[in-house]
């Protein structure tokens, strides 16, 4: 699973730290399809990583905070739809660890940034839960 280790309150922005499980670090293309099936307008979300303009060019194997990162963000714009923009990177510590940040806007106070950020990491998980198993199929 992975893992909210902490997050931090800064006059700027909410910055979370995931641990990443060793053996799924990115997006397959099933659960980026399943994840785009729950909030199809993460494709359209601006995103600059690996030279790409729109984030749907990177879902597939997306790091799993890259991911969160944008579900948090898909999340507080459909909870606050007259708060603005609302930015956020991710960037890697080390092997294991990422850093995900939300910028704040004044109108979203920062439980709410923190909750969209627990409920994205919830999200991802539940993408590794075999909702769909083939084990079913006689
Ligand atoms: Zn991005």
């Amino acid at each position: 699973m992975l893992q909210l280790l902490n997050i931090q309150t800064t006059p700027t922005a909410l910055v979370a730290r995931l641990r990443m499980p060793a053996d799924w670090r990115v997006l397959s293309a099933q659960q980026a399809e399943a994840l785009l099936c729950q909030l199809p307008t993460l494709a359209e979300h601006a995103c600059k990583s690996g030279g790409a303009t729109r984030f749907g060019e990177r879902i597939v194997g997306a790091l799993l905070p890259h991911a969160v990162e944008h579900v948090a963000i898909d999340l507080l714009v459909r909870r606050f739809p007259g708060a603005g923009a609302i930015s956020g990177n991710s960037v890697r510590l080390n092997n294991t660890e990422m850093q995900v940040r939300i910028s704040r806007c004044s109108s979203v106070a920062p439980q709410a940034v923190a909750r969209a950020l627990r409920d994205a990491v919830q999200m991802v998980n539940d993408l590794r839960a075999p909702c769909h198993s083939s084990s079913n199929i006689p």
